[in-house]
């Protein structure tokens, strides 16, 4: 039977991999590229072989960086009182959008006994450990509006109860269900702004 050249069925079978990519797309996809001109095909290997490159996590907010601790942990201009608590990098980035001028942490995903995520998988006690060095005066919990991101927001106030410090949640001007990282700035900085208190009760 006749088949597409091994290198490019090797490349539509691999693009299908990708999250959001079906066989159509990648087919697309992987017909493009054939066609595009040899640079552009060399600098997208190349990122994709260098991605984890000189990437390292900060040592203390867990998010991706260049360097250790990242930008925005060295800059004393940032809020050292107020702490942040997202999932993931790209929930730090929209919140960064939305003005926010505080600490964050970064816990690398939420608790989910469905995918035997928990606490230990996180970057939880490097949160905690943190929370016992830093002078904090609020931690915002940010992690998402759904039950993952609920269940982890739990934990954390559970884990802290008795603390000196406020905890609050941001508000639900955000959809249950939703993801931080799609949330438009309005929303998320009208979230920031409404936040509560928080306990596990
Ligand atoms: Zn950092």
């Amino acid at each position: 039977m006749y088949g597409l050249p091994r290198r490019v069925q090797d490349l539509i079978d691999e693009l299908s991999r990708l999250p959001g990519i079906g066989p159509k797309s990648a087919e697309r996809l992987a017909f493009y590229l054939l066609r595009s001109d040899p640079a552009r095909r060399e600098k997208l290997g190349t990122s994709i072989s260098l991605l984890r490159e000189g990437i390292v996590a900060c040592e203390r907010c867990c998010n991706l960086a260049e360097a250790t601790p990242c930008e925005l942990c060295s800059d004393p201009s940032r809020d050292q009182e107020t702490l942040l608590v997202v999932e993931e990098p790209l929930d730090l980035v929209a919140i960064e959008k939305s003005g926010y001028r505080g600490l964050y942490h970064v816990l690398g995903g939420a608790i989910s006994p469905v995918e035997g995520i928990g606490p230990d998988q996180l970057f939880m006690n490097e949160l905690f450990r943190r929370l016992e060095r830093e002078a904090i005066a609020e931690l915002i919990l940010a992690t998402n509006p759904n039950l993952e991101g609920e269940a982890t927001a739990m934990y954390i106030a559970r884990e802290l109860a008795g603390c000196e410090f406020r905890i609050s949640r941001l508000a639900h001007g955000l959809p249950m269900g939703a993801d931080l990282e799609y949330a438009d700035q309005v929303t998320l900085s009208r979230a920031l702004e409404g936040r509560r208190s928080f306990s596990a009760s």
